[in-house]
């Protein structure tokens, strides 16, 4: 049986990120992923947005991570050479009667010290992007977008570099706690040729996205739910790109389901219109009863008055890993603790947006908690 120092459950961006961060400080470190291929699930079916903390509430994890995340993952992305652009964006009031909560937004994000807000007025937002119509917009400097594709492989790469195994297409099947370690256990390969295999690790970390909750369950914690919120994207194509410029959002969902269908322009030269937020049976549903076309070009023109149906094309869609019910309201924080019965474990729950931003941030968050069960 293989031992480990610190084995993580999951090859999402976080996990990678938790990967590079651990094994540059211990040795015998393991990431296992079910998928063939690291960051096959939300991790790369996101908007690819690095934000910059104007949304969350005060104090959250939410808003510390993203915000340290930010600066991290440019940092990152600059000395790795993982495609990036610091383009700023702009989130806009479509009336005058929305001024009020973009005025509340511009101080919550002041409130968390994103910097370099600024209020602008229409002609500003003319100058920006010619085809948006709005009364008045926030720009935020901070905001860019990257490729989260190559951000998860270059976490990946670095972490092989300090001696890290990753291995793809294994599946956590149980975990047992004992004195000082879990065991592990592990279903590797393909439907033809499955072994199984047991690791011993002093320090297990959750990094499960949409199953940390089932994964939570195999130490005995019951303690969270998560419920899938599938966002859709359409994709626009060729010279109709060229209605937007860089980033551009709507105010925000009340309900804290979602940041509103934004348009975010592409690293690729299109622009993309999503993500909507619709609650789903199952992990793995993400194209079942996809909304139609024209309800995205109907949503959009509000903001877009110029886009037609015929510029969309279906895109792809990702799952939010939601801690709140459908019949809920409000944003749950991120779960980021050692289980208070095991302590050999880091659960990491509900990291959804912007949790791609932040996976750098949480990574050494989670690197000082693996130091208290390993030193
Ligand atoms: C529509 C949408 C748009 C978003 N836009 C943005 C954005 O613009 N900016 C931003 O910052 N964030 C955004 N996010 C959030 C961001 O994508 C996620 O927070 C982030 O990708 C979560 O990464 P993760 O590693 O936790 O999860 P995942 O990428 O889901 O990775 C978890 C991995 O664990 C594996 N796994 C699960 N169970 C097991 C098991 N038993 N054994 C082995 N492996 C297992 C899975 O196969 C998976 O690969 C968006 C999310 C969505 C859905």
């Amino acid at each position: 049986m293989d031992q480990a120092n610190i084995l993580i459950i999951g090859g999402g961006v976080v996990g990678c990120a938790i990967a590079r961060a651990v094994s540059a400080r211990w040795q015998d470190v393991f990431l296992v992923e079910q998928n063939p291929k690291l960051g096959m699930a939300t991790s790369s079916r996101n908007s690819g947005v690095v934000h910059s903390g104007i949304y969350y509430p005060k104090n959250s994890m939410k808003a510390r991570h993203c915000i340290e995340g930010n600066r991290l993952t440019y940092e990152f992305a600059r000395k790795h050479n993982v495609p990036f652009r610091h383009t700023g964006k702009l989130v806009v009031a479509a009336s005058a009667e929305e001024e009020g909560d973009l005025d509340a937004l511009k101080k919550k994000g002041e409130d968390n010290g994103v910097e370099g807000l600024r209020l602008i007025g229409p002609a500003e937002i003319q100058k920006r992007e010619p085809h948006i119509r709005g009364t008045a917009a926030i720009e935020v400097p901070s905001t860019g977008i990257v490729s989260a594709e190559e951000l998860v492989h270059a976490y990946a790469r670095i972490a092989t570099g300090h001696g890290a195994e990753i291995v793809t297409r294994a599946r956590v099947v149980s975990l047992e706690p004992g004195a000082g370690a879990i065991r592990v256990g592990l279903r590797i390969g393909d439907e033809e040729n499955v072994q199984e295999e047991t690791i011993e690790a002093r320090c297990v970390i959750n990094a499960a996205g949409l199953y940390a909750d089932e994964v939570a369950g195999l130490l005995g914690n019951k303690s969270w739910k998560i419920y899938p919120v599938r966002g859709e994207y359409c994709e626009v194509r060729g010279p109709r790109a060229s209605l937007i410029n860089d980033l551009v959002y709507p105010l925000p969902h009340h309900d804290g389901l979602s940041l509103g269908v934004h348009f975010t322009k592409t690293l690729w030269g299109t622009f993309l219109l999503g993500p909507t937020a619709t609650y789903v049976d199952g992990k793995e549903n993400y194209e079942k009863n996809r909304l139609p076309i024209a309800a995205f070009a109907e949503s959009a023109k509000t903001l877009l008055p110029e886009i037609e149906e015929s510029d969309l094309h279906l895109g792809y869609s990702g799952l939010r890993p939601k801690l709140v019910p459908p019949t809920g309201h409000g944003i749950a924080d991120f779960v980021i603790t050692r289980d208070p019965a095991v302590p050999q474990a880091i659960q990491l729950v509900g990291i959804e947006s912007p949790g791609l931003t932040a996976a750098p941030s949480i990574a050494e968050h989670v690197a000082q908690l693996a130091k208290e069960i390993l030193e």
